[in-house]
């Protein structure tokens, strides 16, 4: 029953297709780096028609397991020029799912200034021209809404992605059907512009969960893990409760909240944008706002509130942790009212908020405006969908901003920002930013859990030791977990409590009749790592470009006094296994 479609922008075909052998059994970031790997020529230009554009659920989507609808979306990245896979929530994933869709590969280019979108429903695929081309994602979102119904889920891109910014994202719908989930980084969201594709309607009618080999052991398995989630203080407490937002006052009493562009690990203001302050906030203004939001169905961690303004009217989604520190301390912003509308602003126009935030933090930096400039930072983003010049700058990242402006403290690897923990004072992290395939990012080996939450282990931050050997087992389980269609932070309650990992093994056989042991799944995550390595190596990517920026290793990072410090031969070791 699962198939694969392809979408050829240049002839305007779709077309259903068995999984073809190579790719049998695999799915999320499992599938998308396999089939990019083997069907996009590494040097091809990422912005043409040799890029493949894949959309692929979880190995676990179209079930009943908690928090399993997730998508990821794979190509080449025009950011990075390797290999990217980007994972949002939202509904598309799991009305894919249900719809027996395993993978959608977005092929070819249309005709240069040509927009479609491209209709999904059960068993049909079709390509018309798009009625809301030129439209950020809120407004492009509303008038699909008008046309296809609220029972679909929407997929789009914003201003950002039209103009092929390499910071652009791709929007998936909550249940709301706000476009506030994003597939945010590597300019996933440039490569559907540069297909002329504008958006994707799931009609998810006729969609059913997945036929279960062994039912009654998958809903064991599947009530042992839900058992796991809301038993764990982070997964069952801290997230509904805080959202990730919680990690604000964490990192900064760790010293490794990055500041002013990473000048300092903590910020004076830092009570003014936490998660304590944002759940009070929410509770006390009432309205629209809410604490303890599911972005998609199945959810039960509900880390994504939402942001009402003062008079109670809603701004946006809660910004998440990182959004907050992007915009916040490290532009030296303290208002989260101001905050929210970068997040909403991002949402529409459709880009990175990491990415973004980093590339105003360096503009700050480089004198463009001000450090704590609120209202500046206001209106460059707005310049982003109104496409002016320092707009198309901003949108296309921080390296962008860094190069255009001539600054030398610029926080990227392999062009991608790092995100919002500073690699001196969490150097597992650190040694993730330098050599995972993705570029920067830090949900693709997440040692704050042994390094700052004290979850899987303890291994010291501020130390070199221990965070080689931290940052390639996670590396490994997340590459395991993004095949599933889990959303990653079930991980910690799979690293804190034994039987949640057998629970989703369990799973995988109930459903699809195999016998998998635990190590399997650490099999699975090399095997994967091991694609994209080569992918990026034939795309001409060396050990030189598994490396921080030379000023992590120069300049003491207060308030430890901590420079980066690992070696480049142990760097070099990650991937030995
Ligand atoms: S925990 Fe948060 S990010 Fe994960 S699926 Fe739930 S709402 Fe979405």
């Amino acid at each position: 029953m699962f198939k694969l479609v392809r979408v050829n922008m240049s002839t305007k075909k779709c077309t259903f297709e068995d999984i073809p052998a190579a790719y049998a059994g695999m799915g999320g970031r499992g599938l998308t780096s396999a089939l990019v790997a083997k069907e996009v020529d590494p040097t091809c230009n990422p912005l043409g028609p040799y890029n493949k554009l894949v959309f692929a659920p979880g190995l676990l989507g179209g079930t009943l397991c908690p928090n399993s609808g997730r998508i990821s979306v794979g190509c080449k990245s025009p950011l990075t020029g390797g290999i990217k896979e980007a994972n949002s929530g939202g509904q598309p994933g799991g009305h894919l799912a249900k719809l027996g869709i395993m993978g959608i590969v977005i092929e070819g280019m249309a005709e240069n200034g040509k927009w479609f979108q491209l209709e999904i429903g059960k068993d049909s695929a079709k390509l018309v021209p798009a009625t809301v081309a030129g439209l950020d994602n809120y407004d492009a979102v509303a008038k699909l809404v008008k046309k296809y119904g609220e029972d679909c889920s929407y997929v789009t891109i914003g201003r950002a992605g039209e103009f092929k910014l390499t910071a652009a994202s791709i929007a998936f719908t909550d249940r709301e059907l706000r476009p506030a989930r994003h597939a945010g980084r590597g300019g996933v969201g440039a490569v559907m512009g540069a297909k002329g594709l504008k958006a994707i309607i799931i009609n998810p009618a006729s969609g059913k969960n997945h036929p279960l080999k062994h039912e009654e052991a998958f809903k064991a398995a599947a009530k042992r893990f839900t058992k796991a989630l809301t038993d764990h203080p982070v997964c069952g407490q801290g997230l509904p409760t805080y959202g990730t937002a919680v990690l604000i006052n964490i990192l900064n009493e760790a010293g490794g909240l990055p500041t002013f562009n990473f000048a300092q690990g903590r910020f004076d203001k830092h009570e003014s944008v936490s998660g304590e302050t944002m759940n009070q906030l929410t509770k006390d203004r009432g309205g629209e706002g809410v604490v303890s939001h599911a972005c998609m169905t199945g959810c039960i961690m509900r880390c994504s509130g939402l942001y009402p303004d003062k008079k109670g009217k809603l701004i946006g989604k809660w910004p998440e942790y990182e959004t907050i520190w992007a915009f916040g301390p490290n532009c030296g912003v303290s208002d989260l009212d101001i905050i929210a509308q970068y997040d909403k602003i991002c949402d529409d126009v459709g880009v990175d908020t990491i990415e973004v935030g980093a590339a105003v933090a360096v503009a700050m930096e480089a004198g463009v405006l001000k450090f704590g400039d609120g209202k500046g930072a206001l209106k460059l983003l707005k310049e982003i969908s109104q496409g002016t010049p320092l707009g198309r700058i901003v949108g296309c990242g921080t390296a962008t901003v860094g190069k255009t402006f001539g600054v030398r403290r610029v926080p990227v690897v392999k062009g991608q920002a790092l995100p919002a923990y500073d690699p001196r004072a969490v150097k597992g992290v650190g040694v993730t930013y330098a050599t995972t395939p993705m570029g920067a990012d830090h949900t693709a080996g997440y040692s704050v859990t042994a390094n700052i939450l004290g979850v899987g282990g303890k291994v010291d931050p501020l130390k070199s030791e221990g965070q080689i050997e931290l940052s390639r087992n996670l590396q490994i389980a997340t590459a395991s977990v993004d095949a599933t269609g889990l959303c990653l932070f079930v991980a910690f309650a799979v690293l804190d409590i034994p039987d949640a990992l057998v629970a989703i093994v369990d799973m995988l056989n109930a459903k699809y009749g195999l016998s998998l042991k635990t190590d399997d799944v650490v099999t699975l995550g090399k095997s994967i790592l091991k694609t994209e390595r080569e992918f990026n190596k034939q795309a001409g990517f060396t050990k030189a470009d598994d490396r921080l920026p030379e000023y992590f290793r120069d300049e003491a990072l207060a308030p430890h006094n901590v420079k980066f410090d690992i070696a480049d031969k142990d760097l070099d070791s990650v991937f030995n296994w």
